[in-house]
C-alpha cells in the first residue's frame, strides 16, 4: 500500500475511533463534580474539549487541582477507568 493510502485508512480509522465517543464528559470529571477546565458544554447537553488537539499532558480541574490527560484507551486499559456507557470502558 503506498503512503498516501495508508494515511488515507489511518484517518479514517481514526475518525471512526472517535465517532464512538457519546461525548458524555465522564472521562473528563462531569460525574465527579470536578471537571476539566477545558471541558465546555454544547446546547444539546453533550460535552468537548476546548483544546482537544493539545489536551494531552498535564492540565487542572475547574478547581485548580493538576491532573495528567492521556489517551481515554490509556485510561482505561492501563489505569482501569470504567466509565457507564462508554464504549470505550465497557
Ligand atoms: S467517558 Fe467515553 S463516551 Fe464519555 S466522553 Fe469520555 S470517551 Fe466519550
Amino acid at each position: 500500500m503506498d503512503e498516501k493510502l495508508y494515511q488515507e485508512k489511518l484517518k479514517k480509522q481514526q475518525e471512526r475511533h472517535e465517532s464512538l465517543c457519546r461525548r458524555c464528559g465522564a472521562c473528563c470529571g462531569v460525574l465527579d463534580g470536578d471537571p476539566c477546565v477545558n471541558l465546555q458544554k454544547n446546547a444539546d447537553n453533550t460535552y468537548f474539549c476546548r483544546i482537544y488537539e493539545t489536551r494531552l499532558g498535564k492540565q487542572k480541574t475547574v478547581s485548580g487541582k493538576e491532573f495528567t490527560c492521556v489517551l481515554i484507551r490509556e485510561n482505561c486499559n492501563n489505569f482501569g477507568a470504567v466509565y457507564p456507557g462508554c464504549p470505550y470502558s465497557s
